[in-house]
């Protein structure tokens, strides 16, 4: 049976459309309302292109003349976990991909050993053109895609940063500090909108050439295992 509507319910009824019913029969705050009506993983999706294509736009720069291809990022974009390197190698601009070469396999292994994968974590470097020979990127070059890494945590906005080596760190944080002195400490940090708990451990690189600092980079890698629990991401 059709229930008849009376006049008053009518004219309520039009009165909670007109004001947004959502917003008086919903418990969360309005705020949180607010942000459920964005559609985070488009706009996610649309920044990093545009990201990308002004990456790809730079002028005068000798990096990327002499590159094959633009490294960008490799993982999950929805990650809460970012990972940042250095700067590409010769396979990593072949591939177009961040950290697939030798360094790249010691990532992956210093992932699995905190139960996480390229799956569930983001990784880009501080430049994205290879530097030719593999030398260290200059501080200019530094300053001319600072902008970019910056503005690429931004939309990726992850709760915890992990910078791979001085390079990272240096960028990062300043050039005032040795990472002796800076890994395995948690450094609050804004980028834009923002807020990430930051780490420094050393580059995969690095450690190859000094595997006796390998347990140094465990207990950093221990730290962001506590961290996740302990954010719950
Ligand atoms: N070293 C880095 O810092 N980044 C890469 O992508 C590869 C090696």
């Amino acid at each position: 049976m059709i229930k008849k509507i009376n006049n008053k319910t009518t004219k309520l009824i039009n009165f909670y459309n007109l004001i947004n019913y959502n917003l008086i029969y919903n418990n969360k705050s309005i705020n949180r309302y607010k942000k459920e009506n964005l559609e985070p993983s488009k706009n996610q999706a649309q920044s990093l292109e545009l990201l990308k294509r002004s990456i790809l736009n730079i002028k005068n720069c000798d990096l990327k003349q002499h590159a094959n291809n633009m490294v960008f990022s490799d993982g999950n974009p929805k990650s809460k976990i970012m990972f940042v390197g250095e700067a590409p190698g010769a396979n990593e601009d072949k591939e177009g991909l961040p950290f697939v070469g030798r360094a790249g396999l010691l990532l992956d292994k210093m992932l699995a050993a905190i139960n996480l994968s390229r799956k569930n974590v983001y990784i880009s470097n501080i430049i994205n053109f290879r530097p030719p020979d593999n030398r260290r990127p200059t501080d200019e070059e530094i300053k001319k895609y600072l902008p970019f890494i910056q503005k690429h945590i931004e939309i990726i906005n992850p709760k915890i940063l992990v910078l791979l080596g001085s390079t990272a760190m240096n960028a990062i944080i300043g050039k005032d500090v040795v990472i002796s002195k800076m890994r395995g400490k948690w450094i609050e940090k804004k980028f834009g909108n923002c807020k990430t708990s930051v780490i420094i451990t050393f580059h995969p690189a690095f450690l190859m050439r000094q595997p006796a600092q390998k347990k140094m980079a465990w207990i950093d890698l221990k730290m962001v295992r506590d961290k996740k629990i302990k954010l719950d991401i």
